[in-house]
C-alpha cells in the first residue's frame, strides 16, 4: 500500500504537500491538549508526506477543524485525517477499539447506547430523551460500512 499516492490521489489530498510543518494545528488542537500532544496533527502530516505511514491516533482526531482553519498555508488538516480514516478502512485496516463504537452506531445511531441513565440525565438538564434510530444502519448496509 503507497499511502502517500493514494493521499494525494483523492480530492481531499490535493494540500498534502503544502505543509511546512510550522507547528500552529497542533498548537490550537484539543485532541493535542488532552493528549499531552501524543496526538500532533503536524506530525501526522509529516509521517506521511515524508515516510509514507498511517498513525493509530488518526482515530483521536474530534473533526472540529480548528487546525484547518488556522493554518497559514491552507492544508486541509482535518480533510486529510479523515482521508487517513478512510484509507484505513479501504485497507480493513481499523484499531480494535473502533469497532464497538461503529456497532453502536449500527445499533442505535449513537456510538454510545443511549439508556435511562442518560435520559434522565438529560432530563435533569432540561434536555429532550434521545431514541435510537436504525437510519444510520440503513445507510451502513447501503454503503458497505458494516463489519463483516
Ligand atoms: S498549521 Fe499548516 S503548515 Fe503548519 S504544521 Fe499544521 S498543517 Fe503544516
Ligand atoms: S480537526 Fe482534529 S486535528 Fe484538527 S484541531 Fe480538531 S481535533 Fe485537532
Amino acid at each position: 500500500m503507497d499511502i502517500r499516492k493514494e493521499l494525494q490521489e483523492d480530492i481531499d489530498g490535493e494540500t498534502l504537500n503544502y505543509c511546512f510543518s510550522c507547528g500552529i494545528c497542533t498548537g490550537g488542537c484539543p485532541s493535542a491538549m488532552m493528549t499531552d500532544s501524543r496526538y500532533n496533527p503536524r506530525k501526522i502530516l509529516h509521517r506521511a508526506v515524508i515516510e509514507g505511514k498511517l498513525e493509530d491516533d488518526i482515530w483521536l482526531c474530534t473533526n472540529c477543524y480548528t487546525c484547518q482553519e488556522r493554518c497559514p498555508t491552507k492544508t486541509k488538516v482535518a480533510d486529510l485525517i479523515s482521508l487517513m480514516r478512510r484509507v484505513y478502512v479501504k485497507h480493513n485496516k481499523i484499531p480494535r477499539f473502533i469497532k464497538p463504537l461503529v456497532e453502536n452506531l449500527a445499533a442505535c445511531g449513537f456510538t454510545q447506547v443511549i439508556g435511562d441513565l442518560e435520559n434522565r440525565r438529560r432530563e435533569r438538564m432540561g434536555l429532550p430523551k434521545m431514541k435510537h434510530t436504525r437510519e444510520i444502519r440503513r445507510i451502513m448496509e447501503k454503503t458497505g460500512g458494516l463489519y463483516e
